[in-house]
């Protein structure tokens, strides 16, 4: 497998989609359910039929398997997995995450990762207090967090990524600093932070709706994302997206992919796939997925799309904007046929003005005000396109829901 290189551009990402997990997370609304040991085998045969059947003759530049939690999967079935896809996959590919919960992952399962080509593990830490994961239901304590990222470094990782949540009911900004504080003395390499989200049907969110939880001051909120970011640049890591912070040469390359709006395969119950300008979902559940592709009539696609070129530009700005260098105009006008000053004139006018975004000769990008506001931008810029045509306009959430999560 060849070194990460975050220049290269070439070729496709592959994302594939577990769906099990041990117990559901209160907070979670990806298609995730208890494992089901007796549907895994034909699970994995199921995934590697759909790759077989759909995979585009054109080189893979990324893997990312997710979930649901991968390392859930037994060390045979996952070894039996993984030996198909990198096998399909070929040559090319520089960078193959896997993302696992700090209790499920083995010394026997991460050697299986690394034996079969995986580079780069992503580790659902969420937080390093016990306070916080209790409301967040998630089911791993946090002495479990250090335990799992030697054992990921003895078996050969050198690329290891935490995801943190802050805005959690109850947590002090104190306790945030805390948990960035010990995911940085851990020499993690690679840091997704996100503010916890109330999805809609989540456990979560009836909870806050009945009063059961008290949801996070919104200054209090904001006041945690920028210290995140001062914390994390005066450790060295690189914010390149609204999210993400990175060491040098540690990028996600597979996120970057959806950042960039470039095409990906997805298989597995409810992955999404954009390919040939089409946008489209698989089914969302697993029994159905798996009589599917035993010959059961049940439609693998429950959703497709194809975006007309303007609302493929304005997914494209608003998916850019989400990176810390912005808009690249060149690359823009290469990409979707439109020039995003024009195209953009009234959304660009707003939003400077406001000082939420600036305009430098070569991108068009968030300030520092702005990705405090960056819903607010996009919004703007999504409007451009649904003046022109109300029913063609593209949804955010369609094209990000298999960012990290696990
Ligand atoms: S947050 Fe991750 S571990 Fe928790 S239920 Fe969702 S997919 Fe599973």
């Amino acid at each position: 497998m060849a070194n990460t290189n975050e220049n290269s551009t070439i070729g496709i990402g592959w994302y594939v989609h577990l769906p099990f997990c041990r117990t559901k997370c209160g907070y979670c609304d990806f298609y995730s359910l208890p494992t089901v040991s007796s549907l895994i085998p034909d699970l994995v045969r199921a995934i590697v039929g759909e790759i077989d059947l759909r995979m585009p003759n054109r080189p893979v530049r990324t893997i990312f398997v997710g979930g649901g939690t991968p390392t859930e999967l037994p060390a045979e079935n996952l070894d039996e997995l993984l030996e198909a896809i990198g096998r399909m996959a070929g040559a090319a590919v520089s960078e193959w995450t896997v993302e696992a919960n700090p209790s499920s992952a083995s010394d026997l399962k991460l050697d299986v990762l690394r034996r079969r080509g995986v580079n780069r593990i992503s580790f659902g830490a969420q937080s390093f207090f016990p306070e916080d994961l209790a409301v967040l239901e998630r089911i791993h304590d946090p002495s479990h967090i250090p335990e799992s990222i030697d054992a990921a470094r003895r078996a050969g990782f050198d690329n290891v990524n935490l995801d943190l949540i802050y805005g959690i009911p109850g947590q002090s900004m104190q306790r945030w600093r805390e948990s960035l504080a010990r995911a940085i003395d851990l020499g993690t390499d690679h840091l997704s932070c996100y503010s916890l989200m109330y999805e809609t049907g989540t456990a979560l969110t009836k909870f806050r709706d009945q009063g059961r939880v008290t949801p996070c001051d919104e200054s209090l909120e904001a006041d945690m994302f920028e210290a995140t970011i001062d914390v994390l640049a005066n450790a060295g890591y690189v914010q390149y997206e609204i999210s993400n912070f990175a060491k040098p040469g540690r990028r996600c390359e597979a996120n970057l992919i959806y950042w960039r709006n470039e095409e990906y395969l997805g298989v597995g119950p409810s992955a999404v796939s954009y390919l040939d300008g089409l946008r489209r979902k698989n089914i969302v559940d697993v029994r159905k997925y798996v009589n599917w592709m035993a010959g059961q009539p049940d439609d693998l696609v429950v959703e497709s799309e194809s975006l007309t070129p303007m609302a493929r530009a304005a997914e494209t700005a608003i998916q850019m904007l989400r990176l810390i260098e912005g808009i690249d105009r060149t690359h823009f006008i290469a990409a979707t046929g439109f020039d995003p000053i024009s195209l953009f004139a009234d959304a660009l006018s707003e939003t400077t003005t406001a000082g939420l975004v600036e305009i430098t000769p070569t991108h068009i990008r968030l300030t520092r005000r702005g990705l405090l506001l960056s819903n607010y931008v996009m919004r703007a810029f999504l409007s451009a396109v649904e003046d022109e045509n109300p029913t063609r306009a593209p949804t955010q959430q369609f094209v990000t829901l298999q960012i990290e999560k696990t």
